[in-house]
C-alpha cells in the first residue's frame, strides 16, 4: 500500500444546516428568507438567452458589479462579487491573511471562520464575547494578522455600534479588517460609508438572506479599488469564471428592485419583534437580535429536547454544540407570520408537557 494519504490535505469541513425536503415542514434552521425573491428575478430568468450559454461568462461580472455599484452609490472599482459570500470570504482569507500572525475573531461566531483558517494554514486567536454576547473592542488592539467578524454577529444576532467598529478599524490600520454584513439589512447600520475613509476595510454582504437568493449563490464585497484589485487578482488566479451568466443577470435584477426588498425585510423585522415577545412569555432568554433569527435558551428546558420535539412536528431549528457555553441555545430563523404562529403553538405544547 502506498503512503499517498500522508500528503492529503486533511480538513474538518464546515457543516451547514440540514436541508430536509419534507412536505409541510417549517424550516427555521438556515436563516433563509421565507419570502420568494423579487418578481424581477423571474423576469430576468425568462430573458436568459440559452443560446448564449455556450460561451464563457464575462469574467469581470460587469453586469452585476455595475448594478451593485449603482444601487449602493459606489464606483464599480469598489465592488467584488463571488459565489455567495462564502466564496468572497474564502478569497478574502487567501488574499489578505498572509502575515503569519494570527487573525482575530470572536469565540462565538460564524463557524466557517476557523475552517478556512485551518484549511489555508492561517493561525488564529479567538476572542471571547462578554456574558451578554457583545464583542469587546479592547480585545482587537493586540498585534494580529487581520480581523474578521459578522455584524450583527452570528449566531447571536447581537449588533456592534458603528462607532465601536470604527475604533477597531482605527486600531488595526496595518491589517485588513473584514466586516461580514450577512444580516445588516435586518436592522443594523452598515460600515459601507467607512470604506471611503479606511483603505484597510472590506465590507462583505450576501444576496442569500435579505434578498432571498440563497439558492443562486451571490455575494459581494466593498472596499477601496486597491483592495478590490488584490481580490480580483487572486480570483483570476484561482477560477476566472466564478459567476455564471444566470447568476449575474438574476443578481443585477434583484439588486435593482429596492421596493420589493424593503417590503420583505420590513415584514421579517416586524415578525421578529412579535416573536421576541412571545418567546419571552414562554420563558426563553436571549440577547436582542438585529438579524433574521433569534438565538435563545429556555430558562428550564434543555435545548436538545426542544429541538427533537420540534423535529417530530416537522419544524427545524438549529443547534450548535460548540462552544460549550452556547450548547443550550437554539437559533430560530424568522419565517412568515403563519409559520411562526404554528411554531409558537407547537413550542407551547412541548413546554407544557415539561
Ligand atoms: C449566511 C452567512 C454567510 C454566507 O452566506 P452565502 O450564502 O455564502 O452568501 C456568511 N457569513 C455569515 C455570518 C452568514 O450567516
Amino acid at each position: 500500500m502506498g503512503s499517498w494519504e500522508e500528503n492529503v490535505r486533511k480538513v474538518v469541513p464546515y457543516v451547514p444546516g440540514e436541508q430536509p425536503k419534507k412536505e409541510g415542514m417549517i424550516k427555521l434552521n438556515t436563516n433563509e428568507n421565507p419570502y420568494p425573491p423579487s418578481p424581477e428575478v423571474l423576469r430576468a430568468l425568462r430573458e436568459i438567452d440559452t443560446e448564449g450559454l455556450r460561451r464563457y461568462p464575462d469574467p469581470s461580472s460587469k453586469v452585476l458589479v455595475d448594478a451593485i455599484a449603482e444601487s449602493y452609490g459606489v464606483d464599480p472599482e469598489q465592488v467584488f462579487v463571488g459565489v455567495g459570500s462564502d466564496d468572497v470570504l474564502a478569497m478574502t482569507y487567501m488574499t489578505f491573511f498572509n502575515s503569519g500572525r494570527p487573525i482575530l475573531f470572536p469565540d462565538i461566531t460564524y463557524s466557517f471562520y476557523d475552517v478556512w483558517a485551518d484549511m489555508l494554514r492561517i493561525p488564529y486567536e479567538i476572542q471571547p464575547l462578554d456574558e451578554h454576547f457583545n464583542i469587546c473592542k479592547e480585545d482587537y488592539r493586540k498585534k494580529n494578522g487581520g480581523v474578521i467578524f459578522p455584524n450583527p454577529n452570528a449566531p447571536t444576532g447581537v449588533l456592534l455600534e458603528l462607532s465601536d467598529i470604527e475604533e477597531i478599524i482605527e486600531a488595526n490600520r496595518d491589517v485588513v479588517v473584514v466586516i461580514d454584513e450577512a444580516y445588516i439589512d435586518f436592522g443594523g447600520v452598515s460600515a459601507l460609508p467607512l470604506v471611503e475613509k479606511y483603505d484597510n476595510l472590506l465590507v462583505v454582504q450576501t444576496f442569500s438572506k435579505s434578498r432571498a437568493l440563497a439558492g443562486m449563490r451571490i455575494g459581494c464585497a466593498f472596499g477601496q479599488p486597491q483592495l478590490i484589485k488584490y481580490l480580483n487578482d487572486v480570483k483570476y488566479s484561482f477560477n476566472s469564471y466564478t459567476m455564471d451568466e444566470t447568476a449575474l443577470a438574476i443578481g443585477a435584477a434583484a439588486v435593482r428592485d429596492k421596493t420589493y426588498y424593503k417590503q420583505t425585510v420590513e415584514k421579517i423585522v416586524s415578525t421578529r419583534e412579535w416573536v421576541k415577545k412571545e418567546l419571552r412569555a414562554l420563558g426563553f432568554v436571549f440577547e436582542d437580535s438585529m438579524s433574521n433569527f433569534i438565538f435563545a435558551a429556555h430558562s428550564s428546558v434543555q435545548a436538545l429536547y426542544i429541538l427533537e420535539e420540534l423535529r417530530k412536528n416537522n419544524i427545524y431549528v438549529r443547534h450548535f454544540h460548540k462552544p460549550i457555553r452556547i450548547s443550550n441555545y437554539l437559533r430560530i430563523t424568522i419565517g412568515t407570520d403563519e409559520e411562526m404562529k404554528k411554531f409558537l403553538k407547537t413550542l407551547k405544547n412541548i413546554l407544557e408537557k415539561c
